[in-house]
């Protein structure tokens, strides 16, 4: 009895003394902000203990030594707009994934999702709902966090909410129920819906401020103000942030007039809405990807073809946006396109007109800014958490290079260790 109790403190006391310890090079390290020559990053335990230029670090004893010929090193990449419970709608519609797909199987594929988005290099996401699997991802985030799957660390909208009638899946028999994609709530029980979504487990509401409703099928608002108003002012009292879906002008000058945090897709942005929106400090997600990828789903042969409208739509929002110098998050609404395919937004970003330094910049300091996350990720820095990720080649040059992942790190555990 004593023996077993003198090998158990024994134990714990070694596991408590216990230090990982990694000494980690590259040609290139970008810290978020900018890129540097010749440095090095101490990592102790899950944190970043140290970082600067190689000749004023010394290796700690006993470090582990990681480094790789001809490649940058970054912080953990961020996405700023995914649905790990939705996969590429060239193999199953998004109709059939929300109508006929059950929520096991779902969740199922999302720990494929959430494990390719992190071998991706993507160690942080945010993830804008589930699209009728209810709350499975407030689930598949414990499960990450449980160590039980590999995945990023997870910010979770779970249902989001949509205006009665404005939200697919559409044109189905009224005599039945249908499950949306979204909760539809109205005036003054959206305030009960938005609190029973956060005692359910949403970091944060997702808002459908419009939707292809009007009556020719394009983007019309959906909520008023006063609704907006009202949802904003009961997440912001739980110390959570509204973010909104809207295209359109109307729906975007709603949603910031109300106090949304950030806009995702913005296809009618104009030099105006993208100046009100810096005014009132949002952030602006584009999802370029989504719109090029579903138009090529539909026929469009990217490069040889005609270019289609909404891609025409998306290039002029996003240059009137980076004109206007409305912060712009990397967000690429991917499970429209697969799950770890995340840099084709950082891709299009450059294609559009970004400049590279703040591509990165995007997919880095500014999400987690942007998601209140830049004392914890997003940076490389004394006392943030050890997410790091080496990839082959210089992405400042060619960013598809990020595509080459040899290393991941997370929370300082290795996920990725390969030549
Ligand atoms: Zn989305």
């Amino acid at each position: 009895m004593k023996r077993s109790l003198l090998i158990i403190l024994l134990l714990f006391g070694k596991a408590s003394l216990a230090q990982n310890i990694y000494y980690i090079t590259a040609d290139r390290v970008f810290d978020g902000q900018q890129m540097h020559e010749a440095w090095a990053v101490i990592v102790e335990n899950d944190l970043i203990k140290a970082a600067g230029p190689k000749a004023q670090l010394a290796i700690p004893k006993g470090a582990v030594q990681i480094s790789y010929p001809n490649t940058t090193l970054s912080p953990g990449l961020i996405e700023g707009h995914s649905h790990l419970f939705l996969y590429p709608y060239n193999i199953t519609d998004w109709d059939t994934q929300v109508l006929k797909e059950t929520d096991a199987y779902r969740t199922a594929r999302a720990t494929v999702h959430a494990r390719n988005t992190l071998m991706a290099g993507f160690t942080t996401a945010r993830d804008l709902g589930t699209e009728g699997a209810g709350y499975a991802d407030v689930a598949l985030k414990r499960a990450i966090n449980e160590g039980i799957i590999p995945g990023p660390r997870l910010l979770v909208a779970g249902r989001a909410i949509v205006a009665t009638g404005s939200y697919g899946p559409k044109n189905y028999d009224h005599d039945q129920e249908i499950m949306l994609g979204a909760e539809p709530a109205d005036g003054n029980e959206l305030i009960r819906v938005v609190r029973d979504q956060i005692g359910k487990g949403a970091d944060f509401i997702k808002i459908y401020a419009d939707y292809r409703w009007g009556l020719r099928g394009d983007d019309q608002p959906s909520f008023t103000l006063d609704e907006l108003t009202t949802i904003n002012e009961v997440t912001r009292s739980s110390g959570r942030v509204m973010v909104c879906h809207a295209k359109s002008k109307e729906a975007i000058r709603r949603a910031v007039l109300a106090g949304a945090e950030t806009i995702e897709h913005g296809d009618f942005i104009d030099t105006e809405i993208a100046s009100l929106m810096k005014e009132h400090n949002v952030v602006f997600y584009p999802t370029l990807a989504a719109v090029d990828m579903i138009s090529q789903y539909r026929g469009w042969k990217k490069g040889i073809g005609p270019m289609p409208q909404s891609v025409i739509n998306k290039k002029k929002s996003f240059a009137d946006a980076l004109a206007s110098g409305v912060s712009i998050g990397m967000g690429g609404d991917v499970g429209v396109f697969p799950h770890g395919d995340n840099v084709l937004e950082m891709e299009l970003m450059v294609e559009y007109g970004m400049k590279p330094l703040q591509v990165l910049q995007a997919a880095t300091s500014v999400n987690a800014k942007a998601f209140h996350l830049d004392n914890l990720v997003g940076s490389i820095k004394p006392g943030l958490k050890a997410d790091l990720v080496i990839i082959t080649g210089d992405p400042l040059k060619n960013m598809a290079d990020l595509r080459k992942v040899n290393f991941v790190m997370k929370d300082g555990v290795i996920y990725r260790n390969e030549k």
